[in-house]
């Protein structure tokens, strides 16, 4: 999970009345290879136009595709941590339609033998763990790109995406909120990200969303007739997007109208879905089967080998945080987003035990750091601000009373800033918490001393006072005093 993305539900609290919604999700996840599906040019964002082409991705007559093993590796790694099944034949398919970033006027696909079948994704909700299964999983290579707005007088075609290789992740229509579909795609990127199977940058495009939205009474079992929404860039995007359409639908059907089975294009700057114009819409791809590529046989022990290989997936290590850390589920479900976040995590614990602690760094001044300076945009984080070793050195001197822990904020924006220490800078500051009672004592008396009026106050019964004069104390003492004797000490003095 990139951790910019806030599960917030601006949306409001999903209450559709009597109407319940249904939703599945088509999710498209550019899988993470140096080379294309078909051929050997680079799979690479970011080049000069057209400069990763060749006659095989250009859909030059007389080329022939050969498949890219790294790809087939990548979407079998999927299916099997899915729970997927994979028949023993799939078969690909041409996807046949006219489009001019599209020069072979059709994309190879899978249709009726898909690379995989079933499987599911767990996901929380609020009232427990929930499976939503899967249709299935097959590969497809992207298309090009269309650039209108660059030219006056005419579109520009880029083929650098032509080719790229795709998974294709079809879910069941098991959805039943906006935020059970995000939640959902947050689960599914986690999964693909632990694999390395695809970088789950939505709004770079490379996992890209479509929902099949349609509402029903509650307690009814038939579907009702669903639109599709397309062109949703966030999870943002896809809660609110959702949202929208659940509540468009049911102002239609309340006021006596019927859905019309269409495809729905997502405004994220007007906030609403629109038709999109029919003409783009009247898609009869006259699936058939590809003639250049045998059927794909998935040898058993390929497939045996994967799984061998897979490593430890978000639930499990959630699960796993939970019951050997103690921690709490939302701090195991924040920090399992990522795995390397959850690396970083496991990093401090193993220099310092204390595990609740260290998680509240992570999911706070580390997470916030990570957010502002965009690291969170790579797929794998590896400059933190600091490292897990330091973080549990920090955690180490608050345990031990060496630094209170207003103080230890201070130290991290200073190591942030140096990279130093946290000891040397605690030491070189001269900020080591203050324990010795006697010093403490004669802070205190100084406050009471000035505030005579508020202490009278305060033996009158104002028991509110207590936390001004703990304010004084440790203002008097730099934020270094020992909160607990300052307490303590205070009590005693207030009292007599
Ligand atoms: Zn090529």
């Amino acid at each position: 999970m990139s951790t910019r993305e806030t599960s917030d539900d601006a949306t409001g609290a999903h209450d559709y009345g009597d109407f319940e919604p249904v939703i599945g999700l088509e999710v498209h996840a550019q899988m993470l290879t140096e080379s294309k599906l078909f051929c050997g040019c680079s799979a690479k964002f970011g080049a000069a136009p057209n400069a990763h082409t060749c006659p095989v991705c250009m859909g030059m007559p007389g080329v022939l595709p050969v498949l890219n093993r790294r790809a087939l590796e990548l979407a079998l790694r999927t299916a099997l941590a899915t729970g997927c099944e994979v028949p023993p034949v799939a078969r690909w398919a041409r996807k046949n339609y006219f489009y001019p970033d599209l020069p072979k006027g059709y994309q190879i696909s899978m249709y009726e033998a898909p690379l995989a079948v079933g499987g599911g994704v767990t996901i929380e909700t609020p009232a427990g763990e929930k499976r939503i299964r899967l249709t299935r999983i097959h590969m497809e290579e992207d298309a090009g790109k269309s650039i209108h707005d660059a030219h006056d007088e005419a579109s520009l075609v880029d083929l650098n995406r032509a080719g790229v290789p795709l998974m294709e992740i079809v879910s069941e229509p098991d959805l039943r909120s906006p935020s059970e579909a995000s939640a959902y795609l947050r689960a599914l990127r986690a999964v693909l990200t632990y694999l390395g199977a695809c970088d789950g940058n939505m709004e770079e495009g490379s996992m890209r969303c479509d929902a099949n939205v349609s509402i029903r009474r509650r307690g009814a079992t038939e579907l009702g007739t669903r639109t599709e929404i397309k062109n949703m860039n966030s999870f943002r995007s896809v809660e609110r997007a959702i949202d929208f359409e659940i509540r468009r639908q049911i102002d239609v059907v309340a006021s006596g109208g019927r859905i019309v089975q269409e495809t729905r294009l997502w405004d994220a700057d007007r906030g609403l879905t629109a038709p999109m114009r029919s003409k783009e819409e009247a898609h009869d791809y006259r699936y058939f089967p590809e003639p250049d590529l045998l059927p794909l046989r998935v040898e058993r022990e390929l497939l045996d080998a994967l799984r061998e290989d897979l490593p430890e997936l978000p639930v499990a290590r959630r699960e796993r945080f939970v019951r050997d850390y103690g921690i709490p589920p939302y701090d195991a479900e924040v920090l399992t987003a990522r795995r390397d976040v959850a690396d970083y995590f496991e990093a401090a614990v193993a220099a310092h035990a204390n595990a609740k602690s260290i998680s509240n760094w992570v999911m706070g001044d580390i997470l916030r750091l990570v957010r502002e300076r965009r690291l969170d945009d790579a797929l794998v984080i590896t400059e933190w601000p600091v490292a897990p070793q330091a973080l549990a050195k920090l955690v180490a001197l608050i345990d031990d009373g060496t630094i209170s822990g207003k103080i230890a904020k201070t130290v991290f924006e200073e190591m942030v800033a140096s990279g130093r220490e946290p000891a040397d800078i605690v030491a070189a500051k001269g900020l080591t918490q203050v324990t010795d009672t006697g010093a403490i004592a004669q802070a205190i008396d100084g406050v009471l001393a000035q505030h005579g009026e508020k202490v009278a106050e305060f033996r009158a019964g104002k028991d509110k006072l207590f936390g001004f004069f703990v304010g004084q104390v440790m203002k008097a003492t730099g934020g270094k005093a020992n909160p607990q004797a300052v307490n303590e000490i205070l009590r005693a003095k207030l009292a007599g």
